[in-house]
């Protein structure tokens, strides 16, 4: 049985490589940063519980991947480059199989994006993963929820609706087969945080969110921080590669709001539409335009025609959902 000193030591203690910015690492009371002069520190948190946002029995390499990634992916939304993180681990054994696993699939993409584990905490309990992560980004050009303007375009970064219809394959609320659930599962399972897409959306959008829980009420966040509506055109949205697969109501509620895609939906001034695809293109991922922002407040769905889509959508809410 491995001490937590010992467990820290092997599965999470490395030699901090980019050093510039984080003076001590792992190992003290605290870390320590040093955030470049004229940036800000953008921080964010996220928890992730087994059984509420895992499976139990998950894979521990993609889980650890995707406890990071979706921390990585808020950085994204603010447009803030990755710094360094923090894990705070609850862990009911400790298993050699499963800490290597996850520390490598958590640090292979802590590598991807030179973000640092700098600290953490580490106690014995039901299997618990809260990570924070800190980034930076240069003093007012964070991508705000509440900076969208009025008659912005509305922009989604790759495609939506996937990782809701592994989820469906899953909970069998619908018949997929095997290649479609498997390809449809590495949506939910390893999410591509747009760290690239986010940097290089500073000074070109307005607002930004990442979608965790759905388009709809996601947008919907955006919408209200900066007190405005929009009208969204539903025939637009890039759906998820195996979802276009599915029926034309299902293709819809799922990229409307289907959760854990982890893609970005950001507005922009319509000048700005060119710039945005360039900022696509150097990201290497597709952004899609989806409808307008306007005064009147809330969200009009309409489809191609222009004909308004009745919605009882509703976005994912931890605490109204069994
Ligand atoms: P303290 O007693 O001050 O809370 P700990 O004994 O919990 O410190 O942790 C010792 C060191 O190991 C600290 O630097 C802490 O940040 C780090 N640490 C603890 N758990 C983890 C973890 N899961 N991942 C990374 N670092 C960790
Ligand atoms: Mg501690």
């Amino acid at each position: 049985m491995l001490s937590e000193f010992d467990l820290i030591a092997t599965y999470f203690t490395r030699s901090i490589r980019c050093s510039e910015r984080i003076a001590l690492g792992v190992g003290d009371d605290c870390a320590l940063l040093s955030p470049s002069p004229g940036m800000q520190l953008a921080i964010s948190t996220d928890m992730l519980v087994e059984g509420r946002h895992f499976f139990p029995g998950a894979n521990p390499y993609t889980l650890g991947h995707k406890c990071l990634a979706v921390n990585l992916s808020d950085l994204a939304a603010m447009g803030a480059k990755p710094l360094a993180f923090t894990l705070a681990l609850a862990l009911p054994v400790t298993e050699h199989d499963w800490l290597q696993a996850f520390s490598q699939g958590m640090l292979a993409l802590a590598d991807e994006h030179e973000c640092e584990l700098i600290g953490g905490d580490t106690t014995k309990g039901p299997l618990n993963i809260c990570i924070t992560v800190f980034g930076e980004v240069p003093l007012g050009a964070a991508l705000r929820r509440d900076a969208a303007k009025e008659g912005d375009d509305i922009w989604v970064s790759g495609t939506l609706g996937d990782a809701r219809l592994a989820l469906a394959g899953y909970r069998k609320e619908c018949r997929i087969d095997e290649a479609t659930l498997h390809a449809a599962s590495k949506r939910l399972h390893a999410p591509t945080p747009r760290v690239a897409l986010g940097l290089a959306l500073r000074g070109i959008a307005h607002a930004a969110i990442d979608i965790s829980d759905g388009l709809f009420g996601d947008l919907r966040h955006i919408l209200e921080r900066s007190r405005l509506g929009a009208r969204l055109d539903v025939d637009a949205l890039p759906v998820g590669a195996m979802l276009a697969h599915q029926p034309q109501s299902m293709q819809r509620n799922f990229a409307l709001t289907g959760g854990d895609d982890y893609e970005l939906c950001f507005t922009a001034a319509p000048e700005q539409r060119e710039a945005v695809l360039a900022a696509a293109r150097a990201a290497t991922v597709p952004a899609t335009r989806i409808g307008s922002v306007e005064v009147a407040p809330g969200l009009r769905l309409l489809d191609r025609q222009g004909h308004a889509i009745e919605s009882e959508f509703a976005s994912f809410d931890h605490f109204l959902s069994p």
